[in-house]
């Protein structure tokens, strides 16, 4: 079995662009309808913010708005990366880890990792439960080796579909 590793990460989430990007295509896909002109459209990034606009009305949208990572000034990267990191562990890495790791102040990783233990533990127990697949996928994407549109057999499980369908009306992404 394929583990999800520190170079996946990497490669899916090279930087700031890449995850702000997945929370978009998460949250408004390219081809879903806006809400605002109720057309299908793409969305196009605005430049220097945190926000995409609509192809034909320009409605923008904040793919972190209701989120954990809405309003904080950390970066998106350090965010995934610490989701990364406790997701792999089962949160069996400690703030004082992240705080080096990432390389921010121990009140700004103990914030961290409070919420991100949250969402973890509160999206669906079982995910943290033994899930033999969850270290490999659990920031992952789709698994190698599986053809678009075809579900791997193992689900995958990323933190970004699992906060979109529990606790009614959690903000996704
Ligand atoms: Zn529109």
């Amino acid at each position: 079995m394929q583990r999800y590793t520190i170079n996946d990460f990497n490669r899916n989430y090279p930087d700031e662009d890449a995850c702000l990007e997945r929370l978009r295509n998460r949250r408004y896909p390219d081809g879903s309808t806006c809400e605002k002109c109720e057309r299908e459209t793409k969305y196009h990034r605005d430049s220097g913010r945190r926000s995409y606009s609509c192809q034909w009305c320009g409605h923008h949208v904040h793919p972190t708005a209701g989120t954990i990572f809405h309003k904080s000034t950390t970066s998106l990267r350090l965010w995934f990366y610490a989701i990364y990191k406790m997701a792999s562990t089962r949160c069996g890495i400690s703030a004082k880890q992240l705080e080096r790791e990432l390389g921010v102040t121990y009140k700004t990783a103990w914030r961290m990792f409070r919420q991100i233990r949250k969402m973890l533990t509160d999206d669906d127990n079982q995910r943290l439960s033994g899930t033999v697949e969850a270290d490999e996928t659990y920031v992952g994407g789709r698994r190698r080796g599986t053809n678009a549109g075809v579900p791997a057999k193992t689900v995958t499980r990323l933190p970004f579909s699992g906060w979109q369908s529990v606790r009614g009306g959690y903000p996704l992404p």
